[in-house]
């Protein structure tokens, strides 16, 4: 049996070596791997639970057209998602277009000209810098009146409790806090520790909105920031929550005026959730959403299994392969141009569609680097399914998250060990 699984890696590329290397690596992580499986037990659970709740019936999966009037099956999956993530309310929407829009559409329906936003957290995700005006655009809140003001953590990743305290002022409306680090390097956040921050920005001042980006998080743990008093959380459907099966959309959960603010920026005002066809993406919406606990788990355990393979090998890794984990990023820094790309290509040969392309570092539009990426995705630049990016700079960091199911993050990781082993990048021990 291991030896007919041996030679079955053998045929897909992967050599005795690195395998070997993999199986012992893998052994030591099952209390780890124990722990993942028991989050995502939970969760099962409570999607379960929430589908159930409300009544989900055959009806919900039909397709709607035209204005999108009484479409049950979305009016159920926002009530779904509402209780299975604690919130009055939701909008799930096939019309948001990605995260970025989902933020988007909650900042500029929930803020008027003359209102300031708050990140307690330092620089937001790089997309966001245009939504807000950080970086002038066209269309940005900045352009609306609405100014920002921004407090960064302080060297040891703690909240700067002072700054906030002096940052909030009468203009102070709403509160953005991004659970996941990006591309940065500071820690991602725990829910416990959002739900502090929260409770101290309340405490200045309890009518503030505290808005969560939740990118990449959801069901990581047990519970969400929704639980721990947020009164927005906002994220994509092509990461945790759409299970792999979702093929565009968004969420916003939260208090009830605050979605419907948002669902009025959506649509228009006076429209708000009342419009909007779902045109047959509702089956997908809900399957996803069943599949997303374990779907999430299994995009942890490679990231974990990811963490180990590398830190043994001597590469820094964030987190680490011993830390806990609030979201499904793996950061690795590789330390060359070569390392990068050959990592990369391990990924991108991996993958079940366009396994036979070899991705070349380019100039992406907004970055300030050559940047090379690997995706070999049934849903285009789903971050959910295995994937993997990296600026052409020091310190040569690749950022890996994703896999819909275990064995093929596993894959992955294992056929990324491959190339720099083959291009004699790496010594095994
Ligand atoms: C992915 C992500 C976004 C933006 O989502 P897109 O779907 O790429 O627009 C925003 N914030 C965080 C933390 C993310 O991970």
């Amino acid at each position: 049996m291991i030896n007919q699984k041996a030679e079955m890696y053998e045929k897909i590329g992967i050599s005795r070596e690195v395998w070997e290397y993999g199986e012992h690596t893998a052994e030591r992580l099952s209390s780890r791997f124990q722990q993942i499986d028991e989050t995502a037990e939970y969760n099962q659970l409570k999607v379960i639970r929430a589908m159930q709740e409300n009544r989900v019936s055959e009806a919900c999966l039909y397709a709607s057209s035209g204005y999108g009037y009484n479409d049950i099956g979305r009016d159920t999956l926002e009530k779904v998602y509402a209780s299975a993530f604690s919130t009055e309310d939701a909008l799930v929407r096939p019309q948001i277009a990605c995260g970025t829009h989902a933020l988007a559409v909650a900042l500029s329906g929930n803020l008027r000209p003359g209102d300031e936003l708050l990140s307690p957290v330092g620089k937001p995700y790089d997309t966001l810098e245009e939504v807000i005006g950080i970086r002038p655009s066209n269309g940005s809140l900045a352009e609306y009146g609405v100014s920002y003001r921004q407090v960064d953590l302080l060297p040891d990743g703690s909240f700067d409790y002072e700054g906030i305290r002096k940052a909030v002022n009468d203009k102070t409306k709403l509160v953005t806090i991004q659970r996941s680090k990006g591309y940065q390097t500071r820690p991602t956040l725990s829910v416990q520790r959002i739900g502090e921050l929260i409770r101290f920005i309340k405490s200045i001042r309890p009518d503030l909105i505290c808005m969560v980006d939740n990118c990449y998080g959801e069901f990581v743990e047990e519970q969400e920031p929704s639980e721990v008093g947020a009164d927005l959380m906002v994220g994509s459907l092509i990461k945790n929550p759409g299970g792999g099966l979702a093929p565009i959309g968004g969420y916003i959960a939260g208090r009830r005026e605050y979605v419907e603010n948002a669902a009025y920026r959506l649509t228009s005002p006076g429209l708000g959730k009342e419009v909007g066809a779902t045109l047959g993406v509702n089956q997908s919406f809900y399957q996803g959403f069943f599949l997303a606990p374990s779907v999430t788990a299994a995009a942890l355990k490679g990231a974990v299994f990811a963490a180990n393979i590398y830190e043994r090998l001597g590469f820094p890794v964030l987190p680490d392969g011993k830390e806990s984990r609030h979201d499904i990023i793996q950061a690795v820094t590789l330390g060359s141009p070569e390392a990068v790309i050959a990592f990369c290509r391990g990924i991108q040969a991996a993958a079940p569609v366009d396994s036979y392309v070899a991705p070349e570092p380019w100039a992406m539009p907004g970055y300030d680097s050559d940047v090379i990426m690997a995706a070999g995705a049934f849903v285009q630049g789903s971050s959910i399914e295995l994937s993997a990016d990296g600026p052409i700079k020091p310190p040569y960091a690749v950022y890996f998250q994703g896999g819909l199911t275990w064995a093929h993050a596993k894959l992955g990781i294992l056929m990324s060990l491959q190339k720099l082993w083959e291009a004699n990048l790496v010594v095994l021990p």
